[in-house]
């Protein structure tokens, strides 16, 4: 599983720093590396273009997982330059920018979009495979989640509007539906197609503030 992100345009990026003369960068060596958005590379990139665009570039680190609690002490590390910033550019996901935003008493921008939590399906295709809706039907559907790969999100069978396994929404697909027929069928139980999904209580998803739970530890 990784976090799928993908970089702002420029503009949105330097009219957020807009108010911002000195600006320390932080990528990820994690998810945002392995995607090309916000590795060393990147960071060097926008290092540059930042520049360019009049900016002082206090310094710059690539977090081996920005998300970690262990960004704590790499921002305690780096303080040096990070104290000389006005701001921090984070060229990592929402969960690293939340992450430093945690730790630095600087303002924290977000330098990338974050997409979905997905999987590689083959290389170099991602694939949202769960939205964490809070009350998980994959034990009626064969391990195939109709809410994210599904086009409609429908939890009591296809559309009807399936050509050729495809989906009729987006032809790139394959159809939700018929994966979670065909699977089910491998598995001798199409017998679950039977069963009739309640409508979804949508009360365990996002909707509704943030969601917590407390475990012992
Ligand atoms: S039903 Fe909900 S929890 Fe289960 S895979 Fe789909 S989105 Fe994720
Ligand atoms: S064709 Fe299949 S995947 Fe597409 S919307 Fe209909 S049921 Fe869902």
């Amino acid at each position: 599983m990784i976090t799928i992100t993908e970089q702002k345009p420029l503009e949105e990026v330097i009219q957020s720093l807009e108010t911002h003369q000195g600006i320390y960068l932080i990528g990820c060596g994690t998810c945002a590396t392995m995607l090309h958005t916000g590795g060393k590379s990147e960071v060097l990139e926008m290092k540059d273009k930042l520049e360019a665009a009049g900016k002082k570039v206090t310094g710059w680190m690539v977090i081996s997982t920005a998300c970690d609690v262990l960004t704590k002490d790499a921002l305690r590390e780096n303080a040096k330059d990070i104290e000389v910033a006005d701001a921090i550019l984070v060229v990592a996901c929402a969960f690293g920018a939340q992450t430093v935003t945690l730790y630095a008493d600087k303002p924290v921008y977000p330098a990338l979009n974050t997409l979905f939590i997905g999987k590689e399906e083959s290389p170099g295709y991602f694939i949202e495979v769960c939205l964490q809706c809070g009350s998980c039907v994959l034990a009626q559907t064969a391990g195939i989640c109709p809410l994210v790969r599904c086009s409609k999100s429908l939890l009591n069978g296809p559309c009807g509007g399936s050509v050729g396994g495809k989906c009729e929404i987006d032809p790139d697909i394959p159809c939700a539906w018929q994966l979670i027929y065909d699977r089910l069928a491998a598995l001798g139980q199409l017998d679950k197609l039977e069963e009739i999904e309640p409508v979804k209580d949508w009360s365990t998803s996002h909707s509704g503030g943030p969601r917590k739970i407390t475990i012992e530890t």
